[in-house]
C-alpha cells in the first residue's frame, strides 16, 4: 500500500514538472573540511582535480588581475558551493552560465549557480578576478608578501586566498597549470615545470607558463615574482633542477646561498636513496630578497628559502629540510593540521640523518642533546595534537624527531627505514594520518607500539629516559645542532 502511495504521489509530482520527491533536495556545501583546527578552511561538497591560473601581475601597484578555472567533481546535490578567497570577484561561470555569488565571513565565497548540481557531476568554475593582495587582511593577517621588486605568495596554512580560489585544505589536492604575464624583465618563478617557452604580449609584457603535473596541496603551490638569476640543470635521472636566487641578494651571501641550494640534485638524489623515488617532475629551490621571507617553506617541487638561513654561510640542513618534505607534506600530505608533526618531524629527523652523514652528530647524540637540554616548557606540548596555536612549536619539530628516533631504536635499522619508505609508497599524492603510520609501523616491525606513540606524541611531560641514554654519563652539543636549530627556528 505504502509502496502504491509513493508512485501515485511521484507520478503527480512529475506531471506537475517538479522534482521527483526519492531524489534529496540539493543542498548548500559546507564552509569547512572537517579539519579540528581550522574548521572554515577548505569546503564540503566537491572535489576538485585541476587548477588553471591564468594571471597578470602589475608589481608597481601590486595589483593581481585574472581568472582562475576549477575542475571538480560534485560529491553531493548542490545547490551552492563555497570557495576560499579574498580578492574582489567580477564574475563567476558554473558549467558555462553565470552564476550568483556573495560573501561570507572574511574567506568565503559562496557560488550559487543557475542551475542545481547533482551528485558526482562534472563541475568547471571559472572565476574572474582582481585585487591588491597586500591589501587584504584575513585570518588577522596578509599572507601575501610584497617585495622591493615584486611579490611572494609563499606561506603556510594560508595563502592561497590571496592569488586564486580554491579548495584550500591539504585534504583536497589537484595538479595545476600557473601562468602570470608580467612587465618585461621581470621573472616568475612557480611549481614543477615549464611546459612552454615564455610569450611576448602587447605592449612590453611577457607571459610565463608552469605546471605541477602530480596533485599538490593549495598551500604548496606558489608565485615568486621580481628580478631573479635562474639555473637550469637535469639530475642524471633527466629531472629537470630550475633554482632561482633574488638579484637583491647581497654578494658577501649570495655565494653562501647558492652553495647551499645548488646542491639539491645531490641532497634530492640522497634523500631518494633513503626514501624511495623522488615523487614529482622537477627539482629546485628558490631563494627571496633578504628582509622579505622570514621562514622556508617547502612549495612542492621547489622551496622557498628566507635569504637570512645563509648570512652566516652555506646551510644545506634548511635545503635537507624542505626537500625531505617533498615526501613527508607534499606526496604524502596531512589529513588534518593537527598531524603536522607527520611533516615536521619527519622532515628534521632527516636533518638527523644528514648529520649522521656528514660526521657532525649522529642521531642519537642529537636525541640524547635535546633530551638532557630541552626547557621544562618543551615538553608540555604534545607533538600529536599540539593545538591550533602551536602548530609550528619545536615539539612538533624536534620531540617529532625523537618520536621517530624511538621507533628506530625499538625497531631497529631494517624495520624502519622500509616502514619510512612503505609510508611513501603507499600514500603519495594523497594524504595520511598518524593511526595509519602508527599501523604500518606496527605491521612492518611486528611489534606493539601503542604505548611507545602514546608516549612520545600524546603525553604532556617529559618521558622516562630511554635506557640507552641512562646508560651515558655526560652528553655533548653535536656540531650540527646550531644550523638545525636555525632551520627550525623558521621552519
Ligand atoms: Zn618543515
Amino acid at each position: 500500500m505504502r509502496r502504491l502511495l509513493v508512485a501515485f504521489t511521484a507520478t503527480v509530482l512529475a506531471l506537475a514538472g517538479t522534482a521527483a520527491p526519492a531524489a534529496a533536495a540539493p543542498a548548500p556545501g559546507g564552509a569547512g573540511l572537517g579539519d579540528e583546527y581550522f574548521p572554515d578552511y577548505g569546503n564540503s561538497g566537491y572535489d576538485v582535480s585541476h587548477y588553471d591560473i591564468r594571471l597578470r601581475y602589475y608589481p608597481e601597484q601590486d595589483r593581481l588581475t585574472g581568472t582562475t578555472t576549477i575542475l571538480a567533481t560534485a560529491e553531493q546535490d548542490l545547490s551552492s558551493f563555497n570557495l576560499d578567497f579574498v580578492l574582489d570577484v567580477a564574475s563567476v561561470q558554473v558549467n558555462n552560465r553565470p552564476a550568483t555569488f556573495t560573501r561570507q565571513g572574511d574567506h568565503e565565497l559562496v557560488v550559487k549557480p543557475a542551475r542545481a548540481i547533482a551528485d558526482g557531476q562534472a563541475l568547471t568554475v571559472v572565476v574572474t578576478y582582481s585585487g591588491v593582495p597586500s591589501n587584504k587582511v584575513a585570518a588577522g593577517f596578509t599572507a601575501w608578501i610584497r617585495t622591493p621588486d615584486g611579490a611572494l605568495a609563499v606561506g603556510e596554512p594560508e595563502e592561497a586566498w590571496w592569488w586564486f580560489p580554491s579548495n584550500d585544505h591539504p585534504s583536497d589536492k589537484a595538479t595545476f597549470d600557473v601562468s602570470v604575464a608580467v612587465p618585461d624583465g621581470v621573472e616568475v618563478i612557480s611549481n614543477g615545470v615549464q611546459p612552454r617557452a615564455n610569450t611576448p604580449e602587447l605592449l612590453g609584457w611577457t607571459r610565463w607558463y608552469w605546471r605541477s603535473a602530480k596533485p599538490q596541496a593549495t598551500y604548496l603551490a606558489f608565485i615568486t615574482i621580481g628580478q631573479y638569476d635562474i639555473t637550469r640543470d637535469v639530475t642524471a635521472d633527466g629531472t629537470p633542477v630550475i633554482n632561482a636566487y633574488s638579484q637583491l641578494l647581497p654578494e658577501d651571501f649570495d655565494a653562501a646561498a647558492r652553495s647551499s641550494v645548488e646542491r639539491t640534485a645531490e641532497i634530492t638524489d640522497w634523500e631518494s636513496s633513503i626514501f624511495g623515488p623522488w615523487p614529482f617532475t622537477a627539482r629546485g629551490g628558490v631563494v627571496a630578497p633578504p628582509g622579505t621571507l622570514t621562514f622556508a617553506l617547502e612549495n612542492q617541487t621547489r622551496p622557498n628559502y628566507s635569504a637570512n638561513f645563509f648570512r652566516g654561510g652555506s646551510n644545506p640542513y634548511v635545503v635537507v629540510h624542505e626537500n625531505a618534505h617533498q615526501f613527508f607534506g607534499d606526496a604524502v600530505s596531512v589529513a588534518q593540521w593537527k598531524e603536522i608533526w607527520l611533516n615536521e618531524g619527519f622532515a628534521s629527523y632527516a636533518e638527523w640523518l644528514w648529520s649522521e652523514k656528514q660526521g657532525e652528530g649522529t642521531a642519537d647524540e642529537l636525541f640524547d642533546f635535546l633530551y638532557a637540554t630541552e626547557p621544562a616548557d618543551f615538553w608540555t606540548v604534545k607533538p600529536g595534537d599540539p593545538g591550533p596555536a602551536n602548530v609550528f612549536d619545536n615539539a612538533v619539530y624536534d620531540r617529532g624527531a625523537m618520536t621517530l628516533h624511538q621507533l628506530r631504536r625499538t625497531v631497529g635499522d631494517n624495520d624502519f627505514f622500509e616502514i619510512l619508505r612503505t609510508w611513501v609508497a603507499e600514500h603519495r599524492y594523497g594524504n595520511g594520518t598518524t593511526a595509519e603510520f602508527i599501523a604500518l609501523s606496527e605491521k612492518i616491525s611486528g611489534q606493539q607500539l601503542d604505548e611507545l606513540f602514546q608516549t612520545w606524541l600524546y603525553t604532556p611531560a617529559k618521558p622516562a629516559a630511554p635506557a640507552a641514554l641512562a646508560a651515558r654519563k655526560s652528553v655533548t652539543q653535536p656540531t650540527s645542532l646550531d644550523k638545525i636549530r636555525q632551520v627550525h627556528a623558521a621552519h
